[in-house]
């Protein structure tokens, strides 16, 4: 089965989830350090106020606190976490398969590219995407998705004693009183 979006759907774009659990609140996508400061030019030259915040912290010492950021994410603009920052909702425009278009999508960041593809051995698709509630996985057409995340798992990788999450405050009115915020070391 080869991989392509469903017509005119943008769900990945815009729904947000509670990861890993509802406390965190809800993640942004994930943005590599290096790619932080090319976002955020980015957002200054498409006239974008964005919100980067960090999500995974490490460090050798459980006191200390994270002394090193592995992955920040970018939050979504509605008050409930859901909708990117750059996915034009507003122009009327279209991208290829009919869904609202990314502002940047040429330079978009790897965690897009990658999507909705999860894991390569075996390989796992996101069962959220629209694509894998209909399909349930695909076989061609992912070569970009693999080599995308590839490039973050080895990003990623590390040996580091301690791991934190950031909880992001983030997710719906009704959730508000259990969501967290700041980091959190992981159990
Ligand atoms: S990757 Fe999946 S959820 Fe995202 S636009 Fe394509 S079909 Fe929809
Ligand atoms: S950067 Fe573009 S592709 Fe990525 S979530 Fe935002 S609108 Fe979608």
């Amino acid at each position: 089965m080869e991989f392509r979006c469903i017509d005119e759907c943008s769900q990945c774009c815009i729904e947000r989830e509670y990861y890993p659990s509802k406390k965190f609140g809800k993640i942004g996508v994930l943005i590599l350090p290096e790619e932080k400061e090319r976002i955020e030019k980015l957002s200054k030259t498409n006239g974008l106020k964005i919100k980067i915040v960090p999500r995974i912290g490490i460090s050798e010492d459980k006191n200390s606190g994270p002394t090193k950021i592995l992955a920040y994410q970018l939050m979504g603009i509605e008050k409930n976490g859901n909708t990117c920052p750059f996915l034009d909702t507003d122009s009327g425009d279209k991208s290829p398969h009919g869904g609202f278009p990314c502002k940047i999508y040429k330079d978009r960041p790897l965690a897009c590219m990658t999507y909705p593809l999860i894991e390569i051995e075996p390989i796992t698709f996101d069962q959220k995407c629209k694509f894998c509630k209909e399909h349930g996985t695909a076989d061609q057409n992912i070569n970009s998705e693999m080599e995308s995340l590839l490039k973050i798992k080895e990003k990623m990788n590390t040996n580091a004693s301690f791991i934190w999450r950031f909880a992001t405050k983030i997710g719906e009115q009704e959730d508000q009183g259990i969501l967290e915020s700041g980091w959190i070391l992981e159990e």
